[in-house]
């Protein structure tokens, strides 16, 4: 037996290298976002993942706002609020799902079918779960090789995996594996030493991030992060989400111990 014999289960992800913007780009060159989520008492939720975007450099954000109600952020003035009914995602890179409740349900078929580049967290998530016909027309896009990409905190891989959370926490690596073949998408399974995994790839355990994470808002800064990073087009979607989820464990790493880390100052990078 040599040391050759042993197959890796996982591999550990450290920095990624410095990504730099080309000198003759312009904002188109970043792509075109949607935030799609934030049910009435949640917009919240995709405020947190459209800022998040907006600071991780994407070119334009929308967010299609499930709450008519609110018609405009006045603190974010570059975000452009839209109708997600009438918002037409085809060339866009969509993230479904922060604070969607119930509602985002009514928009996942058109969005699973027609996003050029998807994220899917929380409530959509779990919408999914729920729907038959959803897990269908998502494992149809992964066959499409359409980037997808699903940030599943434990309990929401458990329901989309119809067993208990305990089952995912004793097998992290292999929970993230079940859901990226069966949908053919990047997983990020969330929480400490956050999973990354896709079909054909080793799985990856991220280094960064400690506790200080574990509050209100940060998921949906995740989501936003990954959004940008798969927006921009440089890197395929698996090393654009392990960028991201770096970066945002990063970000936690180096904040002053004596300042709040609170989800919306992550958003902004913590400026
Ligand atoms: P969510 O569960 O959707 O609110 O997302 C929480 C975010 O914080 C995810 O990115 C988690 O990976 C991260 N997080 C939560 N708790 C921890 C922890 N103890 N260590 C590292 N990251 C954490
Ligand atoms: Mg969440």
């Amino acid at each position: 037996c040599s040391a050759f014999d042993a197959v890796p289960v996982a591999w550990l992800a450290g920095a990624p290298a410095a990504r730099t913007r080309l000198q003759a780009s312009h904002k188109g060159s970043y792509g075109d976002m949607a935030v799609i989520g934030g049910a009435p008492g949640m917009a919240g939720a995709a405020l947190l993942a459209a800022s998040a975007a907006l600071h991780a450099g994407a070119g334009r954000v929308f967010a299609g706002l499930l709450d008519s109600k609110v018609a405009l952020d006045t603190s974010q003035p570059e975000l452009m609020v839209r109708d997600p009914a009438t918002l037409d995602v085809g060339a866009m890179t969509v993230v479904c799902g922060c604070g969607g409740g119930a509602a985002v349900r009514g928009v996942l078929p058109r969005v699973i079918s027609t996003a050029q580049r998807l994220v899917i967290d929380a409530d959509a998530l779990n919408a999914i779960a729920l729907d038959p016909g959803l897990q269908t027309l998502l494992a149809a896009r992964g066959r499409r090789r359409q980037p997808t990409v699903l940030t599943p905190h434990p309990l929401e891989a458990a329901r989309l995996l119809d067993i208990g959370t305990a089952a995912v926490q004793a097998d992290r690596l292999g929970a993230a594996q079940k859901l990226a073949d069966r949908f053919g998408a990047v997983v990020v399974l969330k929480g400490s030493g956050t999973v990354v995994a896709a079909p054909g790839a080793l799985p990856s355990i991220n280094l960064s991030g400690n506790a200080r994470l574990a509050s209100a808002g940060t998921g949906d800064v995740l989501a936003g992060m990954v959004g940008a990073a798969l927006a921009s087009g440089l890197l395929p979607a698996l090393d654009a989400t392990r960028d991201a989820v770096w970066h945002h464990g990063d970000l936690a790493d180096h904040w002053p111990a004596d300042a709040p880390l609170t989800a919306g100052a992550l958003a902004r990078g913590g400026r």
